[in-house]
């Protein structure tokens, strides 16, 4: 199959033209979330992009299986094997079980997935669900010689490879610096970047799940999940692994190590990471500052449409600044571009001559490196231009396979929102009348009653140079 995406892959440090092992058809792993708090809007930032890569192969044509796992257990604080376990935390956080922590932040995840028009992947895999194809794995890899027993504990022994830094020229040395800081050593541990596997000898006394294995009663490390995960479900080869820049290591490179040392030959061809996205003291944080969140922008007014059209302005390799000043700007210029499209006389013959030409500068800005702000250029552009409006609005749908910025359904469901029946809306512009005429008449008091009234009854009153308007609270 003829294409020309070309993307950036981590594992050869260039941008360079995707091929897949079957031709005309995708595997693609994600990597999920753990699932102990809301996913903050810099995860989503990696969800978003993620989801334009698969929408963008699919608008050229390919067959894409797309493979997510849920991280319900093993996410220790730490991204190496050390502090606390995620999943344990939250539980405490909020007394309640490990489990009912997993349901409640997975279904908020979706929720927030969906309101960002994120499509859910094929198959969604929660890690709780592989213990036994955990197991069969780590065994191969003792079998293999590929990993150790100590204190109770399984580990991967990295001294066992040739290339273990696999994305990086770094040494080992600046790679574990930040892990370092914080890290009691792993007395058990023959290397230092060796990682576990199985924990049996956990320090979490209290920790709730655990497994019967061959080592004992334990549970898995986080690392393994991932790749038993895409194994399952896409077999020994896959075309595209993603995940958020912090995933590069140590996650992604102990994933590599296990899943190669495990089949005997190379793993997966493409490895793409997102950029991340930070507030203005840095890095996004769930528990200092202001934890931002979907529902956080909700309950400050924001379309959740208008974060996705923020972060498809910018390049996933490119790290993102959020500022409210920014959003607002966004959501100014969202609002118009909807109206724009949603007002578009659509009856009418499709130029599809035009179409054809419009749909190929899109594709080509996409296969440039997914450079999604150029593509919403080429919409700009088409929208300003002269053609038909009923070709405008096909390519808007068109478009909109891959942007999912509910382009051409967003104006009419913010005028359907706002439209009240018959009779309230009558009573509400009577009332407002009655408040005009108390206003000018000098009567405050009665003019703040009623707009107290109407906020009872979920109407908001703004008074413009236009005139006073009315809006759903
Ligand atoms: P987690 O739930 O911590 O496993 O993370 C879920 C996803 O979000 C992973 O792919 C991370 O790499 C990614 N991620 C974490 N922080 C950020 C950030 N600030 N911006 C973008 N992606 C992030
Ligand atoms: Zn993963």
């Amino acid at each position: 199959m003829e294409n020309k995406l070309h993307f950036y892959n981590t594992l050869t440090r260039k941008v360079e033209q995707f091929i897949p092992n079957e031709d005309g058809k995708v595997a693609m792993y994600t990597c999920g979330p753990t699932v102990y708090h809301f996913a903050h809007i810099g995860n989503l930032r990696s969800y978003i992009m993620e989801d334009l890569l698969e929408k963008t192969l699919r608008y050229i044509g390919y067959d894409v299986k797309r493979v997510m796992n849920i991280t319900d257990v093993g996410h220790l604080s730490s991204d190496g094997d050390t502090g606390e376990d995620k999943m344990l935390k939250g539980a405490k956080r909020e007394h309640k079980t490990v489990m009912e922590i997993a349901k409640f932040y997975t279904d908020a995840f979706f929720s927030d997935c969906s309101k960002l028009n994120i499509k859910t992947p094929d198959v969604v895999e929660p890690a709780t669900n592989c213990i036994p194809q955990f197991i069969h794995m780590i065994e191969a890899l003792l079998e293999k010689g590929f990993a150790y027993q100590a204190g109770g504990n399984i580990y991967f022994d990295t001294s066992k490879l040739k290339d273990y830094y696999v994305f990086s020229n770094q040494n080992e040395k600046e790679l574990l610096v930040g892990v370092r800081d914080d890290v009691e050593e792993d007395e058990n541990k023959r290397n230092k970047s060796d990682f576990v596997l199985w924990f049996t000898k956990s320090k979490f006394d209290d920790q709730e799940l655990k497994w019967d294995s061959p080592w004992g009663t334990g549970y898995p490390g986080w690392h393994i999940e991932c790749s038993c995960i895409s194994m399952k479900h896409l077999g020994e080869y896959m075309d595209i692994h993603c995940g958020g820049v912090d995933n590069i290591f140590p996650h992604h490179t102990n994933e590599v190590a296990q899943s190669e040392s495990y089949l005997g030959h190379k793993w997966c061809n493409y490895w793409f990471h997102v950029h991340h996205l930070n507030d203005k003291s840095g890095k996004m944080s769930k528990s200092k500052g202001e934890f931002l969140t979907v529902a956080l922008l909700e309950e400050k007014g924001y379309d959740p449409l208008v974060y996705r059209f923020f972060c498809l302005q910018s390049h996933y390799r490119k790290p993102l600044e959020f500022s409210y000043e920014v959003l607002d700007n966004m959501s100014a210029a969202y609002d118009k571009l909807v109206k724009k499209i949603g007002t578009l006389e659509r009856e009418g013959e499709v130029d599809r001559g035009v179409l054809e030409d419009y749909r190929a500068r899109f594709q080509a800005a996409l296969c440039d490196d997914l450079n999604s702000a150029t593509a919403i250029t080429v919409l700009y552009d088409m929208l300003k231009s002269d053609i038909s409006d009923a070709t405008k609005y096909a390519l808007a749908q068109d478009f909109d396979m891959v942007l999912s910025l509910s382009l051409t359904t967003a104006h009419a469901a913010k005028e359907d929102a706002n439209r009240l029946d018959g009779d309230l809306e009558a009573y509400v512009l009577a009332r407002i009348e009655e408040r005009t005429a108390a206003k000018k008449a000098k009567d405050f008091a009665r003019a703040d009653a009623i707009r107290s009234e109407l906020l009872e009854k979920g109407i908001v009153l703004e008074d413009t140079r236009e005139g006073v308007k009315w809006k759903k609270a």
